[in-house]
């Protein structure tokens, strides 16, 4: 079958009032960008209420597909046939042929939705949708009419062209990127935080990333693997400028100044530190992290309390109420999980303690935190300007 056009259903925004051309506007540009990708001569535009999206020539199907099923804000794609108008029996034949082409098995139920967009047309909605579900029976005799639970909808829309779909393909839903502001995910090698990223970007968030790295006790394909998350991340939420920190030195004077059993609750306090300079930095207004409570003893209540303490931006934690296995299934989901997995070591695994306090108190935090003090803000602006930038697409 030869489609020339995919109607874009969308859901969410649709409800938004005023705004919604903003809403629209940006949906348009991000299938715009996501099928800048694929070979072909696409067209994306809004149609009264409705994106289409039309093709001259040769394109792969599959892979503008795929390409539309990553952009937020769809809910579903329709795969679309459009023909000139020129006369009801052309237009019936035309949905003749596009039920013959679309579904080899015609033992179904089904109703035709005439829609006429176009006023001067001379049959009204239910005139069309009658006499086409007329010459379908007539030529699919294994077809019936349901019109109050059909298996399925066989849509034809009379406009200046006539468009004619029924299979809609599932989009991932959400919010269109670049309505909702920017934040800065901090992103480990780890399988929560990319899936964190995905589902802040998912309610419109364009995301800036940061990762803390510990050459040499990191590697180069540590690093090369948070690289390759984002990338995959990216596939959603658009182009992530990726900001790779130096860690080491403040790793280890942490480790070399305080009690193992603090080590990582302080750890992590400079890492929100570190991100969220480079957030401001970015222009972002929130951070965002993979944890959720309880995962680890970095995560329990008390933890995120003592972490938290030291951001003034809001720190968005969309998994923190998830259970593992429902990350990974996300994780599967959206095709982060396999590389994700690769065993390679984070510097968080570096200098772990056996025992690291699972109910620390914020005052004791700072307090023992004092002790970092002469030399602490020289290495945070060493790593501040020694920062390597990455820009994910
Ligand atoms: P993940 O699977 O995302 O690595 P985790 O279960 O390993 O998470 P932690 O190591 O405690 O949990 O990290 C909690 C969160 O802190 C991560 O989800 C991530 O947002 C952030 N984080 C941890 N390590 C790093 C790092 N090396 N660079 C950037 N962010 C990090
Ligand atoms: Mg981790």
């Amino acid at each position: 079958m030869n489609y020339q056009a995919f109607l874009i259903k969308y859901s969410e925004i649709g409800v938004k009032g005023k705004n919604r051309y903003v809403f629209e506007d940006a949906l348009v540009r991000q299938i715009k960008f996501a099928l800048a990708k694929v070979e072909g001569d696409f067209k994306v535009e809004k149609q009264s209420g409705r994106v289409f999206v039309t093709v001259d020539g040769d394109y792969d199907f599959d892979e503008a597909v795929d390409a539309l099923k990553h952009v937020f804000g769809i809910s579903a794609i329709c795969p679309t046939v459009v023909v000139d108008d020129t006369g009801f029996d052309d237009m019936a034949q035309a949905v003749v042929d596009y039920v013959d082409g679309e579904f080899e098995d015609k033992n179904f139920s089904f109703k035709v939705f005439g829609k006429r967009a176009n006023k001067n047309y001379p049959m009204t909605s239910m005139e069309v949708a009658a006499a086409v579900g007329e010459r379908l029976l007539a030529a699919f005799p294994e077809m019936r009419v349901d019109v109050h639970h059909p298996d399925k909808m066989i849509n034809v829309e009379v406009r200046e062209k006539i468009s004619i779909y029924s299979t809609e393909i599932p989009g991932p839903h959400g919010m269109p990127v670049g309505t909702a502001g920017k934040a800065m995910l901090l992103l480990s090698g780890g399988i929560d935080s990319p899936v964190a990223g995905y589902m802040i970007s998912k309610r419109g968030v364009n995301l800036s990333a940061t990762y803390f790295h510990a050459p040499p006790y990191t590697s180069e394909q540590a690093k090369q693997k948070v690289v390759d998350l984002a990338a995959l991340v990216a596939k959603y939420s658009g182009p992530i400028d990726l900001h790779i920190v130096n860690f080491t030195d403040i790793q280890m004077y942490i480790y070399q100044t305080c009690a193992h059993e603090e080590l990582t609750i302080i750890m992590r306090r400079y890492m929100m530190r570190l991100a969220e300079h480079f957030a401001k930095e970015d222009g972002c207004i929130g951070l965002v992290t993979g944890e959720s409570i309880g995962q680890v003893a970095s995560q329990t209540m008390q933890s995120l309390n003592c972490t938290n303490a030291v951001c003034s931006l809001p720190v968005y934690r969309p998994l923190i109420a998830f259970d593992k296995q429902d990350i990974v299934d996300i994780s599967e989901k959206i095709d982060t999980y396999e590389t994700s997995i690769l065993p390679y070591e984070d510097c968080c695994t570096i200098f772990v303690a056996k025992h690291p306090v699972t109910k620390p108190k914020l005052e004791v935090i700072e307090k023992h935190e004092h002790l970092l003090d002469e030399k602490i803000d020289q290495l945070m602006q060493e790593a501040i300007d020694s920062v390597e930038v990455i820009h994910v697409k």
